[in-house]
This record gives structure tokens, sequence and C-alpha cells, in this order.
């Protein structure tokens, strides 16, 4: 059974073809109106995120499909201390496919494990948010008119964004990208994405702290929030938070062509003056995001009707050997759940095959 945990369990192949699906969708909608007819996606959210529920709801419902599931923890059997594998065993029963939001990292990967349908990784911790990052892909791919061949500005906060690390991951697959980071120093993007993605696959890019420096260079600025509670010192958090809003003044040298992309919810970093601008394509990117998750369901059920198991990890699994050290991660609650760990030769670590986090 084939599952989508992070972004790059798709291939840039499967990942275009997406893209194509999505934009059919958007231009033939009647064609599709009835294509997941008796069919039921399951959203489990054990972390409430009533946008992303939503849009895989909508999704689902688009395609003539029906919808079960839970928006957070307390409604569900979690709260009365069911495992994640119980839960995704006995969903797989009434459901064909499901969504799962979980608040803590790995928690999909253990319900993909043991289901019999496929599931989607609708965000688990900071870890990863796969169809987030593919509603980014294709905004990119409508208003740019391509993926490869572009200077990409990352505004806010790129330290904990996971957005931004897994839009960075996903781009690093494209030819040709230039990624500008544009941050306080507290915030800045943190050295293992630097290591792990952009010096790997030799993606140029540079740090600044001005959006203003680097905006005429700009096909596509993805902005998000920069949070008060990051900074130790408040005052300092005051006195930056002003110049990482976008407002129309900053972007008066910027391309007539730039895309403004921001994963929403805005609170203050992007004026709404901005928001009858047409380089403005936040409330894109919501629609795109549905329609992606369309085009998914669709692949990942046409695939289910010849199930293969695919295990997404490959090679050799070690065992008993570490503890994953991320308080986060899945092994800290789910019943005998093993620890294991698999050896990630680019950067010489093991690595927590649940959340990713590095073996100390
Ligand atoms: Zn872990």
């Amino acid at each position: 059974m084939r599952s989508v945990i992070d972004i790059v369990d798709l291939t840039v192949e499967e990942i275009d073809a997406l893209i194509a699906t999505a934009n059919d969708i958007n231009d033939n909608p009647a064609k599709y109106a009835e294509k997941c007819k008796g069919k039921k996606i399951a959203t489990l959210f054990f972390e409430p995120s009533t946008r992303t529920r939503l849009s895989f709801e909508a999704a689902m419902l688009e395609l003539g499909g029906s919808v079960i599931g839970f928006s957070s923890a307390s409604s569900s059997s979690a709260s009365k201390g069911e495992s994640v594998a119980d839960t995704s065993k006995v969903i797989s029963c009434y459901a064909d496919i499901i969504a799962m939001r979980h608040y803590q990292e790995g928690a999909p990967y253990v319900a993909s494990v043991n289901a019999s349908i496929p599931v989607i990784n609708a965000g688990d911790g900071g870890h990863c948010h796969p169809t987030q990052t593919l509603a980014d892909l294709l905004t990119i791919s409508r208003e740019n008119g391509r993926l490869d061949n572009l200077t990409v500005g990352f505004c806010g906060d790129l330290k904990y964004g996971r957005t931004v690390h897994s839009l960075i991951n996903a781009l690093s697959r494209y030819k040709n990208i230039k990624i500008v980071l544009i941050s306080p120093e507290e915030l800045k993007l943190p050295k293992y994405v630097k290591d792990e993605v952009l010096d790997r696959c030799n993606m140029q890019y540079v740090e600044v702290c001005e959006m203003e420096d680097v905006m005429p260079q700009l096909d596509v600025l993805y902005m998000t929030r920069v949070q008060g509670e990051r900074f130790a010192d408040q005052n300092e958090y005051l006195r930056l938070r002003d110049r990482y809003i976008l407002t129309p003044d900053k972007l008066v040298n910027a391309k007539k062509e730039l895309s403004i992309l921001h994963p929403l919810p805005r609170v203050n970093e992007i004026s709404v003056k901005i928001d009858d601008d047409p380089r403005a394509c936040y409330f894109k990117q919501v629609k795109n995001g549905k329609l992606m998750r369309m085009a998914l369901i669709l692949k990942l059920l046409e695939e289910a009707k010849n199930p293969v198991k695919v295990d997404r990890i490959s090679g050799d699994v070690v065992k008993g050997k570490f503890v994953c050290p991320n308080h986060r991660c899945i092994t800290t609650t789910e019943q005998e759940l093993e620890q294991a760990f698999k050896y990630d030769k680019d950067n010489n670590v093991y690595r927590c095959i649940y959340c990713e986090t590095e073996a100390r």
C-alpha cells in the first residue's frame, strides 16, 4: 500500500503528474465530480487543524466521496489510550484512505505500516506536512509558469518553519533554483537544513537580514510568521517585528511577476493592503491545496486497486542500538514500538525511522 508521509516519498515526475491532474481538475471540475463515488476518507486529527482538515474533506466531497473522522484527540479513542497502530487497523475497516494529523512525529508513518489503506500525512509535529508543500509547488507552477530557474526568497521564521524546510527540500530537486534567506539572527535557517539540503544539492543561497535589499531579484517570496514567543528578549522582538511585515512600500522594487506566498494563517506579517495586489497568491494557495489533495487522493486510491506493500524505509534498519532523543517522537508513547534507526550515508549519522532525528 502506497502512503505519502514526506514530500520526498513522491518523485519529481509524480509531483509533475499531480500538478497536471490538479490543473485539469481546476479546468474541468465536472469530469471529477463522481470519481470517488462510494469512497470514504477518514480525517484522523489528533491535533486540531481546522483549515487542513476542511481542505481534505472538501477535496473528497468534490470528488463525490464522503468523509468520516474526528477533529481532536479528545474526541478519539486516543483519549482512552489506544495506540496509533490499533486506530489505523480499525479505521481500515471503515474507510478507503486516511488523512492523519498528529502532534507526535512519526505517527502517520506508524499508521501507514499498520493500515491496509493509504495514509496521507496531514502534518506530524514539526516533522512533515507534504500536502502543504504540494500546494506551494502548484502555486509557484501556476503563477510563475515553471518550477526551475527561479529565485525564491523565504522571509520570517526560518528556524522553526516546517513549511519552509519542506519547500526548500522539494525545490532542491528542480534545476537552477536560488534560495534567498531573509530572517533575523535568532530565526535563521538551521544548520542541518543548510548542510543536508542546500550544500548537499549544491544549491546557491544567500542569507540577509533586510528584505528590501534582495526584493528586486525575487521570483517568489514565501512569507512566514515571526512569533514573539520565539525570542528570549521581548524588546528585541518588538524592535525587529515591523522589519518583517510586508507592506506596499517594500514591494516598490519587486518584479512585476513576483508571487507572494504564505502558508496561512496570517497574523500581521503581510499588510492587508497587499491583498489586492495581483502578486498576492496566498488565497489562491488555499484553493491550490485543495486541488492537490484531490489529485493525491485520486492517485493513491487508484494505486490501492492493485495493492503492493511498499516500505518507504529501504535498506538496513538497526534495532536496539539507539534510543530516539526526540521527546515528540511517536516511539515515546506507542505500545511496544521498537526503536529503529537507519544509516544516513550522506551525513554519516543514524536517524530514527519515525521522526528522522539523529541518534546521539
Ligand atoms: Zn524518533
